[in-house]
């Protein structure tokens, strides 16, 4: 049922001996105005000023005695809150009752709150601000409160009940009868179904110019008015006062912008809140003249500030479509901080390539033929913007998968908190650095953030020099260790042809499959390692001699080779007796990609002078950093000052720190031995049915296949492999291709990667593979 009360009429002088004996105040009386109570403002001197209120016998006890209990729920939980706050009787009783010619009444007395109520007062932009910070600390003061009676209240005011008021368009004045409709097929067809899902709770429910107070200053001084309390979506408190402040000849986008900022600098509004807000606003204006004339039908004339509501209610609406619905809408997103949504025509792939090359460069580098273009991520799945869905069993910077949530929330909390440089003290870049030592030990516990895997190198080259003395380095034939001048020097699969740098050997791969010597040779680790004999010679006869040899443990570029054992420690052995050092590039085996051991050198049971990270360090978000030995980090900046603007930011350390934590707490190490070790069994089982398998090696979750076009001779497969990525693709799978002939599939997925993921992936290779 739908109310529609109207004010009690008792004799003043009875009220003014109810008073004197119930509460134990008199004074001076003055009667207020009110929709369905009969009130006073009652004036006592020594004991202050009160709002007598003779409430509604029909409005039900229940509803009262909640109005009473959330007032005095407010009280407590939002001291300063300026609402009314409840005088009890003499009782004790909160709603005492008063009887009159046979009818109960129950009553209310009230603080009185200085200041007058806002009404057609123009109000500055500071006021309407302070006016939507005072909504949401209503709101939030009120989130704690239940009570039975409003859930099941139904008022004539509610806005989810608008569709009710329907039929009484029909006595509207013909001319704004579209409009009407217009607005409630909107709200029916979108809005109605969304406030069923909205945060509900208790709320005022009608807070309006004519119930909100303004003091002598011009501040916003009081909310009163608690009639209209009701259980509902949250929004409708913002929604109902941004509507009912619109007034004609004021900039009234900026006041919704205003209110809306105020409202959202204490309680966030969710999207689907934001989105709804112009809807709600332009139901609550047409409530207006809808419940006038169900009034009208019952006989009860509209009155007091109603009329000024009424009066201006169609015109506000055809100037709120005027400014447009579509700015107003994205001025109230902007105010709650989302971006703006941009209605964009679809666009092809080849349009957005098109867009790319003209901003981005004309030459693509770019995965696939057409290349993928990514909108979501959600542990080991990425989706596309045709919505297709693919396992990512190739990308490694989403460590712990793709927008962990644990990792986004830091990000996000550090965002808003604080973000500045390692200038300053500050907590999370020493936590960071201190989880990353504890991790490292060896005697390897200092550290320096920078922004990359390519700039860590870079410093560890350059802390490498000083503290050697020498220029010379060794890396890995077709190894990859980043961008800048230096590090290209390290990295001759950047230009494998043009690849020249006269201080840098590169050493030949560890490579067990294709390498000239075979795993059954007992001494494999160390006639590889000795090639490396020739080349410390080499370089120390030209003058440079060997400051460090920069190597990946999980020898990605080479095709994940299974190093033999032995093999690292007897490189190291050799470049530390040259007055060498070993700078051991974790940016891909790191982490516990490879299952063992969180470090790729462990692995190996080699002791670093440098570990380097980057990629999957922040997942996703940019961290990179040096881990060295004390001593070395000292003699590095005692010949100059050494600082990253980003390096070691608060929110890259956050980062940091939440993926470690993650890695911990959901045991990949673990999961990357046993799930990989799982993936590997699999493919290796298709190597009985499809002769192109060469070799499935790796370990943890970096897993290489090699792809021969025979057995027997090893021919590299390379055209071959480059199709399978696409039919791989096909089948919703991401695989990379790798290796110096470019035959070596690379499965390198995020480390939650499960075993039921791996069947996926398997039996579509297995699919793939049946196809090429
Ligand atoms: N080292 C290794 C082993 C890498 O794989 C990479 C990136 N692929 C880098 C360093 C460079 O890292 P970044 O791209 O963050 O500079």
């Amino acid at each position: 049922m739908i109310s529609t009360l109207s004010p009690p009429d008792v004799p003043q002088l009875v009220l003014e001996d109810f008073a004197r004996s119930v509460y134990g105040i008199a004074g001076e009386w003055a009667r207020l105005e009110g929709e369905r109570d009969q009130n006073f403002r009652v004036t006592s001197g020594e004991s202050g000023t009160w709002v007598f209120k003779v409430c509604h016998p029909d409005e039900g006890d229940d509803v009262l005695a909640c109005q009473a209990e959330a007032l005095e729920h407010i009280a407590k939980a939002d001291e300063t809150l300026p609402v009314p706050r409840l005088r009890r009787a003499l009782s004790s009783e909160a709603l005492p009752s008063l009887r009159h010619e046979g009818r109960r009444y129950p009553v209310m007395l009230l603080s009185w709150l200085d200041g007058g109520v806002i009404g057609e007062r123009k109000l500055p932009s500071e006021a309407i601000h302070r006016m939507g910070v005072l909504l949401a600390r209503l709101g939030l003061a009120m989130r704690g409160f239940v009570h039975g009676a409003p859930a099941g209240r139904k008022l004539v005011w509610d806005t989810r009940h608008v569709l009710k008021l329907r039929a009484q368009i029909a006595n509207l004045p013909a001319e704004d009868r579209p409009l009407a409709e217009d607005i409630l097929s909107r709200h029916g067809d979108v809005t109605e179904k969304t406030l069923l899902r909205m945060r509900s709770q208790i709320i005022h429910g009608d807070v309006h110019p004519y119930n909100s107070l303004i003091d002598a200053e011009g501040r916003i001084s009081g909310i009163i008015d608690f009639g209209d309390i009701v259980h509902g979506p949250l929004v409708l408190d913002l929604a109902n006062a941004a509507a009912d402040f619109l007034a004609p000849g004021r900039d009234n986008a900026a006041m919704i912008f205003e209110l809306v900022k105020g409202y959202s600098s204490v309680t966030p509004l969710e999207e689907q809140e934001a989105d709804a807000l112009l809807d709600l606003i332009e139901v609550r204006l047409l409530m207006t003249p809808l419940v006038d004339a169900l009034k009208a039908a019952n006989g009860i004339a509209s009155q007091g500030y109603f009329q000024a509501f009424n009066g201006r209610s169609m015109p506000m609406i055809r100037e709120l479509r005027k400014l447009g619905h579509d700015r107003l809408h994205n001025l109230i997103r902007r105010a709650a901080a989302f971006p703006p949504k941009v209605q964009s025509p679809p666009e092809s792939v080849g349009d957005i390539i098109a867009r790319r090359r003209r901003v981005m460069g004309e030459k693509l580098y770019v995965f696939y033929d057409p290349p993928l273009h990514m909108v979501k991520g959600k542990g080991v799945w990425l989706t596309a913007s045709d919505g297709k869905r693919y396992l990512d069993c190739y990308n490694n910077v989403p460590h712990v998968g793709h927008c962990h949530p644990y990792v986004t929330e830091a990000i996000a909390r550090q965002a808003r908190t604080l973000n500045t440089n390692t200038r300053y003290i500050t907590d999370q870049s020493i936590d960071y650095a201190e989880r990353l030592g504890a991790l490292s030990s060896d005697g390897l516990s200092a550290v320096v953030f920078v922004n990359s895997g390519s700039e860590a190198n870079d410093l560890a080259w350059r802390m490498a020099k000083a503290w050697t003395g020498k220029q010379g380095g060794l890396a890995m034939e077709f190894a990859y260790h980043g961008v800048s001048e230096a590090i290209d020097a390290f990295s001759p699969s950047n230009a494998p042809a043009n690849w020249y740098a006269p201080h840098i050997r590169l050493l030949p791969p560890p490579d067990v499959y294709r390498g000239p010597f075979g795993a059954n040779d007992p001494d494999i680790g160390e006639r590889y390692a000795a090639m490396a004999d020739p080349l410390i010679a080499e370089l120390e006869g030209e003058g440079y001699g060997v400051a460090a040899a920069m190597i990946d443990s999980a020898f990605m570029t080479n095709g994940i080779l299974d190093a033999p054992k032995g093999y690292l420690q007897g490189v190291v052995d050799r470049v530390r007796q040259a007055g060498g050092t070993f700078i051991a590039d974790e940016v891909q085996s790191g982490f516990g990609r490879m299952g063992t051991e969180f470090w790729g050198h462990r692995h190996h049971g080699v002791v670093p002078d440098f570990i380097t990270i980057g990629k999957p360090a922040g997942n996703g978000h940019p961290v990179g950093a040096v881990i060295t030995r004390p001593e070395i980090l000292d003699h590095f900046i005692r010949l100059g000052p050494f600082f990253s603007t980003f390096g070691g930011n608060n929110v890259a350390c956050a980062a940091g720190i939440a993926v470690l934590d993650v890695i911990r707490d959901e045991g990949l190490l673990e999961n990357a031995l046993a799930t990989g070790g799982y993936l590997r069994d699999g493919l290796r089982k298709l190597m009985h049915k499809h002769a192109i398998i060469g070799d499935v090696r790796g370990v943890g979750l970096a897993t290489g296949v090699e792809l021969v076009r025979d057995r027997a001779t090893k021919e590299p497969a390379a055209t071959e492999t480059s199709r399978l990525l696409g039919l791989l693709r096909d089948e919703g799978i991401l695989i990379g291709g790798e290796g110096v002939f470019a035959n070596v599939l690379k499965i390198r997925p995020p480390l939650v990667f499960t075993m039921a993921d791996a069947d996926i992936a398997v039996a579509a290779m297995d699919r793939a593979l049946s196809r090429l």
